[in-house]
């Protein structure tokens, strides 16, 4: 017998109510079980995995949801990367440098390194003329070089300053000839001067934990001599679709049957956020099968199954989380579309079941797990960008008490953004989905809005984390 059975057997969860009868007086309406969903839970019970058929709990407002997800999510131990594979990763320890960069005081110019004052006047009509007494290359000593009274020194960019400059004129306001500069312009001190430690010094904190490592971070990271870093590990995700209907990609789909949609939008989502998507197939709506594959996905970091959480007559997901022992916390979210969600969690194991329908599974991804992703890779900023936009159309929801997330497309015109919805918001129409850069968030006191008025709209295809 498997952990997970002992574990619900021996630790019943007070939600878990006795056995109902089907009309017994159950729950609302809406909440009485199917006939199929009780003779599963009594075989269940006789299985000794469960007390009897789950009490359905109340919706829980978006950001009751939220605030019950990051309460069970704790960033993912740290490993350490070398910088090419560290792109993406999300830093686990505060950067603070050992050193200086520059290194040393250098030239932001190739030219010559002068003493300011001796350019004083030095004009195209009037250039200034001062002895050439050397040269400073990038990557080379001094060897004794001074610039003096009336001297100057040929410089290239980033090579040393030699002692007693204190400006470079660049090499376009000079001609030298004969071991003479003449210098057409004057400058100030400290004129195409860099300091040595002027963009980092000893002891600066450069990069906090917590921060997505991007292409620029890197570069600071080896401007420090850092060839590896300490990120968080990558969370394994393991994703389930659910349905008698789906087929597989390749397969024939059988009479009324769909192709599987969700796996592979969501295993790319996964893996935009820097996760380890693990697609482990179609489970049909049966108890064996879906025992059987939630069972292997219990050993990922996450697990996100679709399908099969709502009222169907076959919706048997919520029964096999109760099976296995994840401890749901909450099931059904005020939002349009995505009520169905239930999100739990098992040891250290976070259990997402999204609703079936690829819109409804992917607005959910957006809103619940991608956050949760986030902070498992030891993130700070969990939350898509939200602005401003003038709406161009009505929209009129009669269903208020809940918000509702529509698909929309934004334009910007004159710094000001425009969004108009991708058409019909059917959760069944995927292809509006796609066609959408944006969700138009409509808060649950506030179902309609007339053309002309501004929403809060949720960036949603930018790269931004
Ligand atoms: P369910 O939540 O299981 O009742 O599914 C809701 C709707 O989404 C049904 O029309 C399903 O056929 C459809 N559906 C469920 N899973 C998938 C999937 N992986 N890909 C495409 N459509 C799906
Ligand atoms: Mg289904």
């Amino acid at each position: 017998m498997s952990a997970h059975k002992n574990h619900a057997m021996q630790t019943p969860a007070p939600w878990r109510a006795p056995l109902a009868e089907p009309g017994s007086g159950f729950g609302t309406e809406t909440t009485r079980p199917w006939p199929e969903r009780v003779e599963l839970a009594k075989r269940l019970a006789r299985a000794g995995v469960l007390r009897g058929v789950r009490p359905v709990k109340p919706s829980v407002s978006m950001d009751q949801a939220m605030a019950l997800i990051l309460e069970a999510v704790q960033p993912l131990e740290l490993e350490t990367v070398s910088l090419l594979e560290a792109e993406g990763r999300v830093l686990g320890q505060d950067v603070v440098s050992p050193l200086m960069v520059p290194p040393l005081d250098c030239s932001a110019m190739d030219g010559y390194a002068v003493r300011a004052e001796d350019t004083r006047g030095a004009a195209p009509d009037c250039p200034v003329r001062l002895q050439v007494r050397g040269e400073s290359r990038a990557g080379g000593g001094l060897e004794g070089l001074r610039v003096a009274r009336g001297a100057a020194v040929r410089i290239m960019t980033g090579a040393p300053m030699p002692p007693g400059a204190d400006a470079v004129v660049q090499v376009e306001e000079t001609e030298e000839e004969h071991g003479f500069v003449r210098i057409f312009s004057a400058v100030t001190p400290w004129r195409n001067y860099r300091r040595a430690g002027e963009s980092i010094a000893q002891g600066d904190r450069v990069l906090s934990r917590g921060e997505r490592l991007r292409p620029a971070d890197l570069g600071i990271l080896a401007s420090l001599n850092q060839a590896q870093v300490a990120v968080h590990r990558r969370p394994r995700v393991a994703v389930i679709s659910t349905g008698d209907e789906l087929a597989g990609l390749g397969q024939q789909a059988r009479q009324g049957g769909i192709h599987d949609v969700n796996a592979y939008t969501l295993c790319a989502e996964v893996q935009k956020y820097g996760g380890r998507p693990q697609y482990l197939g179609i489970a049909r709506d049966s108890l064996a099968d879906l025992q059987a594959l939630f069972r292997q996905a219990l050993t990922a970091d996450l697990v996100i199954s679709t399908g099969g959480v709502s009222m169907g007559r076959y919706d048997f997901v919520k029964d096999i989380h109760a099976a296995l022992g994840i401890e749901t916390r909450f099931e059904w979210v005020d939002v349009k579309p995505g009520k169905p969600c239930v999100f739990g969690v098992q040891g250290h194991t976070l259990v997402f079941g999204l609703p079936g329908n690829p819109v409804s599974s992917l607005t959910s991804f957006i809103q619940f797990v991608r956050p949760a992703l986030l902070r498992l890779m030891g993130a700070r900023r969990l939350h898509k960008p939200v602005v401003e936009a003038i709406l161009t159309e009505e929209i009129n929801k009669r269903q208020a008490g809940k918000v509702h997330l529509l698909r929309g497309s934004f334009t910007i015109e004159n710094s000001q953004f425009y969004v108009s919805t991708t058409g019909d918001q059917k959760a069944s129409i995927f292809r509006s989905m796609s066609e959408a850069n944006c969700l138009i968030v409509l808060p649950a006191d506030r179902p309609r809005v007339a053309a002309g008025e501004k929403v809060a709209i949720q960036l949603i295809n930018h790269d931004e984390v």
